[in-house]
């Protein structure tokens, strides 16, 4: 079932008022790859009346009070993209195209949407319920973060939207947790991954430097990034808190990773894969092209590419489903009306890390001073693609099923890794999940640069084309490598993206245009780097190219 986002629904359903109202940035597209609808859909199995207004218009208060006001509380997301990087590219010029937006026109949610649903709503209900935001972009702005748009250090997001709490990362657990307490069961200031603000810093909570210090002092800033880093997992970090003048910011501790059992619960709630008729009614929403017919099969990611906020949203610990859990929701897709046959990704953040993890880091958390798979894969991460080829045969298996691909990135040191079954993994995607081209991305091709964004040498990218080209032979599919690249990193120079141009001709025999000039998007250490021009490990000045024209110079050295 959908949820209601029409007062014509609330009286179908027999409801007088609802328990929790969503407020989000996307259109309501009624899928488990959407955060809104997942909310929604767990807030209403644990027996909460739920509904959604979906882009409200924050001129008219038409929207924003067409469901009344929330008996517990307010739920607002920006959507599934922070709106600032949803609206502007990388050279900071407005976007034309929203893939959540009905018709797809960028022309419905605004800048620092969280911010902005969050005005709308006092607006026009005074003394009302709390206010909880949630997503991408709070979680990744829930403490002082730089701001690539305002170029400035911001505080924390939930004092700038005056909202009474903010949960972070993952929110199936703790979102529950929170309406019960609201409901009056426990006292909502000890749920887990919760942001609220306080007047005194809870006892045994880590104090990190304040948002007048960080806005002040770069090494300050460093220091606080190191700190708030390094207290994202569930098994080992503090709470966390930080003056903002006289006020305290408070970051409870993460909840514990979601159990297997909680996560297919999680899939196998019944969405619609469809979006709302009432959105629908203004046009197609284009990022359903790519999410209906496609599988989660996992969570989280121990990349922890400098450039990616996967680490601090989602955790580096992988939690993977279980087979029959995603088998159940392969079959249920072949009976929707619209399936033609073909999975469109069967993935994860990383796709290859499904079904295996550090049994270190599930018994004592992430290390502190080591990375899993940088400067190489940790020995004590045993690397095993077997359970994902065994995965992807049962689900060709399936009646209905003609293809299936996997779309989402995948890491090609961890398969050079695998001796066991990496070779077979691959030769299972070159043979059975590929469609002429394989895209990967190795981001860049000079190792300080490389280095700088945490991700292996160039060598095993050459070791990774050739084993691809011989499996590809072997299959008889005449199908190559498409490369993911960024301009002007921290760290990268024209020189250097000239160096890239030479090493795609004479290395990999291709002229790249998959290029994207580098996006400071909130809390990640290449942010960190691109504001300071410093190493946050060595200490050392990085050059950092600042100018938009000669970003956009870069990427234009390699795709001419
Ligand atoms: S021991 Fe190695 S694989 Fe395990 S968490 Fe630490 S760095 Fe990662």
């Amino acid at each position: 079932m959908f949820l209601p986002t029409t007062p014509q629904e609330l009286r179908t359903l027999g409801w007088d008022a609802l328990d929790v109202i969503l407020v989000t940035g996307d259109s309501y597209i009624d899928s488990p790859f959407i955060g809104a609808a997942v909310i929604g859909k767990v807030l209403h199995a644990a027996g909460y009346r739920v509904g959604i207004i979906a882009q409200p218009d924050i001129s008219t208060a038409s929207d924003i009070t067409r469901l009344g006001e929330p008996r517990l509380f307010w739920g607002v997301t920006g959507g599934s993209v922070d709106s600032m990087v949803a609206n502007y590219t990388a050279l900071k010029k407005k976007r034309r195209q929203d893939d959540y937006t009905p018709g797809g026109a960028n022309d419905r949610r605004p800048d620092r949407a969280v911010i902005a649903y969050a005005n709308l709503i006092r607006r026009h209900f005074k003394n009302t319920a709390p206010i909880v935001l949630g997503g991408i972009e709070a979680s990744l702005r829930r403490v002082a973060h730089y701001d690539f748009w305002d170029d400035k250090i911001r505080g924390s997001i939930l004092l700038d939207a005056k909202a009474d709490y903010l949960i972070y990362g993952m929110g199936e657990r703790p979102v529950v947790e929170l309406v019960a307490a609201l409901g009056g069961a426990a006292d909502p200031k000890r749920v887990s991954s919760l942001c609220y603000a306080a007047p005194e810093p809870p006892e045994g909570y880590l104090q990190l430097p304040s948002l007048e210090a960080v806005r002040a002092d770069k090494a300050a800033f460093t220091q606080m990034f190191h700190a708030f880093y390094h207290n994202t997992d569930p098994l080992t970090a503090r709470g966390l808190c930080q003056p903002h003048g006289a006020r305290w910011l408070v970051q409870n501790p993460p909840a514990p990773t979601e159990t297997q059992a909680e996560l297919d619960a999680v899939y196998a709630l019944d969405f619609e894969r469809a979006q709302h008729p009432y959105y629908e009614a203004q046009g197609p929403a284009r990022a359903l092209d790519t999410i209906r017919f496609s599988i989660s099969t996992h969570r989280g990611c121990y990349g922890e590419c400098n450039f990616c906020a996967i680490a601090v949203h989602e955790g580096r610990t992988v939690r993977w489903r279980s087979p029959d859990s995603i088998a159940a929701e392969a079959e249920a897709l072949t009976r929707h009306p619209h399936f033609k046959g073909y999975l469109q990704d069967v993935g994860g953040p990383t796709a290859n890390m499904y079904g295996y993890e550090c049994d270190k880091k599930l018994a004592r958390g992430v290390c502190e001073k080591k990375r899993c798979t940088y400067p190489g894969v940790c020995p004590l991460m045993k690397v095993d693609h077997r359970p994902q080829t065994a995965l992807l045969k049962r689900l060709r298996r399936l009646p209905g099923i003609k293809k299936i691909f996997v779309a989402s990135g995948i890491r090609y040191d961890l398969i050079l890794e695998d001796e066991t079954g990496g070779e077979d993994y691959l030769r299972e995607l070159v043979s059975h999940h590929v469609s002429g081209q394989m895209k990967v991305a190795p981001e860049h091709t000079e190792a300080h640069v490389l280095s700088l964004m945490g991700k292996p040498g160039p060598q095993s990218l050459i070791e990774f084309k050739n084993r691809f080209d011989r499996l590809s032979r072997e299959a008889g599919k005449p199908q190559f490598l498409t490369y993911y690249l960024i301009a002007a990193h921290p760290g990268c120079s024209e020189a250097d993206m000239a160096r890239v141009q030479r090493f795609a001709s004479q290395k990999l025999k291709i002229h790249p245009e998959q290029v994207q000039v580098f996006t400071p998007t909130p809390s990640t250490y290449s942010t960190l780097m691109y504001y300071t021009e410093m190493d946050p490990f060595s200490g050392e000045p990085v050059f950092v190219e600042k100018n938009l024209a000669r970003k956009a110079r870069q990427k234009a050295i390699v795709t001419g």
